[in-house]
């Protein structure tokens, strides 16, 4: 490496790069103890579905950097639709005032949307997309009549995941997340995730005749005028270890929402855009939210854009004269920005232009007939797919399901092997997560599981595995 009189100049601008981000960057979700003593891959450019970092190593962006990529990096449609966005405004704001791009793909939304959406309300981030349906179902129903003025609480899962803004906090179920903040967050009904393989019930699917439906009915029943809304992510639960839901959950919950006039908060933040092989994974059951939250890849996952979709009767009940003040009180300053709204507008041309939907029944296909090769594996306890998102739990034993305990660290040895085969995967403790680019390749798709195959054999191997510190 050392040839090109070049390398020592690189050499430097690596090393100060490295020593810069410990000094001045503190990571997402990271123990920064334990970052500084490493190197990290400092990415530069992207090129397709791959990662190029400042080395020039290429990495295969196994999770479309942190689910948020569709159509790969340096898409030429996204770049120039952001472009030509910027010869004319780079951002202006939705307060007093509106924008050309925005209001285009509010109707653009508004058509993929599930039928009786009917309005975009426009934020940055999911956490945001999240907490606005919250405050919206709340007030909502505060300016229902004195009937409704207790509807003031909610009903979440066990395991969910919404945001990391106390709002949408208190509805997760991460316990691992919550534990430093709980002092901080409102209190939520509760309700048991479709979790088949560790059924809360002990019971299997479908002679089942999904019976967990029925303590959520129980809950309904007893505390709906005390509830606002039920808050779900239809289909899989996402961050809580792609926890699928079996046929026809999403649709009984639904009707189980109308019947006790609770309204039903669906999170597509991680879902929505194709990622489930649907646009929405409300399509999947046929089922409109009363509001659904969309974010990650809205933009293709090129800006932090995101939107919360409600009805017209919510809407409707918002409405009145200046001084009912039954205004929406919430806004933000990138509300509505141009660019990123512009660079969605692309997203969605691009959808229609490589028939994207028609494409990926073959790839989620092929995708699940690369997995079966895992089943047989001796620490791979469920592997779960939705679409293109995918989820391998591992266990220590596989008859008794126990897991590995988190110190282990398993799924992040597992990522560190693929990532020297220059797959970049990550898990979350025990789950391996991949989602790769909706345009991944069949090729592309039987490559990843068999390079993650690899790497579970080699890290679940060895006995050098830590004990469990008493
Ligand atoms: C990622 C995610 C969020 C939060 O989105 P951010 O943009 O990270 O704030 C909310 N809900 C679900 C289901 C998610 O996957």
């Amino acid at each position: 490496m050392a040839r090109r009189p070049a390398a020592s100049s690189a050499k430097k601008r690596q090393d100060r790069l490295r020593r810069d981000d410990r000094a001045f960057v503190w990571h997402p979700f990271t123990q920064m103890e334990e970052w500084e003593q490493e190197s990290p891959i400092i990415i530069e450019r992207g090129d397709g579905r791959h990662l190029v970092d400042t080395e020039g190593n290429r990495y295969y962006d196994g999770v479309s950097s942190i689910w948020v990529n569709i159509h790969g990096h340096r898409n030429r449609v996204l770049d120039r639709a952001l472009h030509a966005q910027l010869e004319k405004i780079a951002h202006s704001t939705l307060l007093g005032l509106s924008n050309l791009p925005s209001i285009e793909l509010a109707r653009q939304l508004i058509q993929i949307a599930p039928p009786g959406l009917q309005k975009v309300f426009y934020s940055d981030n999911g956490s945001t997309a999240m907490e606005i349906a919250i405050k919206m179902a709340y007030q909502y129903w505060q300016q229902q009549g004195s009937r409704f003025r207790n509807k003031k609480k909610f009903l979440s899962f066990d395991m969910a995941y919404h945001g990391d803004s106390l709002g949408t906090v208190s509805l997760s179920g991460i316990a691992l997340f919550h534990r430093a903040y709980k002092p901080l967050l409102f209190k939520t009904f509760k309700a048991d995730p479709p979790y088949c393989y560790r059924c809360p019930l002990q019971l299997r699917y479908p002679s089942c005749h999904l019976a967990c439906i029925q303590p959520i009915e129980a809950t309904l029943k007893a505390h709906h005028q005390d509830i606002a809304a039920l808050v779900i992510e239809p289909m899989i639960q996402g961050v809580g270890g792609m926890i699928t839901s079996p046929l026809g959950y999403l649709k009984a919950i639904r009707e189980l929402c109308t019947r006790y006039d609770v309204l039903l908060i669906a999170d597509e933040v991680a879902t929505g855009f194709g990622r489930t092989g649907k646009m929405f994974a409300c399509d999947h059951e046929g089922v409109t939210p009363d509001l659904m939250a969309v974010s990650k890849g809205l933009t293709g996952g090129y800006m932090p854009l995101a939107a919360t979709l409600t009805t017209q009767r919510i809407y409707d009940g918002f409405l009145g004269a200046y001084d009912d003040f039954r205004t929406f009180f919430h806004g933000h300053s990138y509300t509505g920005n141009p660019l990123g709204c512009a660079v969605a507008l692309a997203n969605l041309k691009l959808f229609k232009r490589t028939r994207l939907l028609n494409v990926l029944p073959e790839k989620v296909r092929t995708l699940q007939r690369a997995l079966r090769g895992l089943r047989s594996l001796a620490h791979v306890g469920q592997v779960r797919q939705l679409g293109l998102m995918v989820g391998i739990e591992l266990v220590r034993n596989k008859r008794t399901k126990e897991p590995y305990p988190l110190e282990d660290r398993i799924g992040h040895k597992v990522a560190m092997e693929t990532r020297r085969q220059h797959l970049i995967i990550r898990p979350i403790g025990n789950i391996l997560v991949l989602m790769p680019p909706l345009t991944a390749t069949l090729q592309e798709l039987n490559v990843i599981v068999e390079v993650v195959k690899l790497a579970i054999q080699s890290a679940t191997r060895s006995p050098r595995h830590i004990p469990t510190r008493s």
